[in-house]
């Protein structure tokens, strides 16, 4: 489903972030990113659905490569979870934040609604689309950024830090959502109990390289 072949990256002031990453993923599986503060991870996953574009190497999802006119597809193929839900919820109410992405689409308002009612009441969401998402909890507001990427039923979804900031009730609820989801799914986390929870392998970043890939048990064996 994911293919990076030789990925390289660098920021416009010299920082190599990226070193030569190779890195299939293969459909319906779960890895997990983890790795040191500046490792490369969020520029990693931050390619995979073209917000960066490659360096040197490439990488295709669905088949599909990820360069700048196939970006309209890449981003129905890929949902991204950005680490903080206020970055992801930005109109005056949590349904219109819903809403938001199909209608990007141009997708029709009567499947719209019939599409947003499903998946705000799927993640017990619906008593609170009328509210403004700056008033909703942590928690509501960690499923809500998930509510605005599963409405566009992506292939692929790449979650950031899912976990910071909620609560062990909360984070139990979306360790039975994420594998709930039967899409391929790339986490970045140094939640490593999350990890350990939803991911079927492990992938660990360190100075832009990947130093070690595997089965979840081996990887984190002695977590
Ligand atoms: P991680 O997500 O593992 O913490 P990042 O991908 O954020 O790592 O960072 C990888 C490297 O790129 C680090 O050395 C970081 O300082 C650098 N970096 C990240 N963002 C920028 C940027 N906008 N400009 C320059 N360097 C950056």
């Amino acid at each position: 489903m994911i293919s990076i072949e030789g990925l390289s990256f660098s920021y416009p002031d010299g920082t190599k972030a990226i070193d030569n990453v190779t890195l299939d993923v293969t459909e319906g599986s779960a890895v997990g990113i983890v790795g040191a503060n500046g490792a490369g991870k969020s520029t990693l996953v931050n390619h995979l659905n073209g917000y960066y574009l490659p360096g040197a190497g490439s990488i295709s999802i669905g088949g599909i490569k990820v360069c700048r006119k196939n970006l309209d597809r890449i981003h129905k193929l890929v949902g991204l979870l950005f680490q903080n839900p206020d970055d992801q919820l930005f109109t005056a109410r949590l349904y219109d934040d819903v809403a938001f992405g199909p209608e990007n689409l141009g997708m029709n308002r009567a499947d719209i609604a019939i599409l947003a009612e499903k998946v705000l009441r799927e993640l017990n969401l619906w008593e609170l689309r009328d509210k403004p998402p700056a008033h909703l909890s942590q928690g509501q507001k960690r499923f809500a950024s998930f509510a605005t990427v599963l409405v566009m039923k992506p292939d692929v979804i790449v979650m950031d830090e899912p976990t910071s900031d909620l609560d062990p009730k909360n984070r139990r609820k979306l360790i039975n959502l994420v594998n709930s989801l039967g899409i391929t799914k790339i986490t970045v986390s140094h939640d490593l109990d999350f990890i350990w929870d939803t991911c079927d392998r492990v992938c660990i970043m360190n100075n832009g390289c990947i130093a070690a890939d595997g089965q979840t048990r081996e990887i984190l064996s002695d977590r």
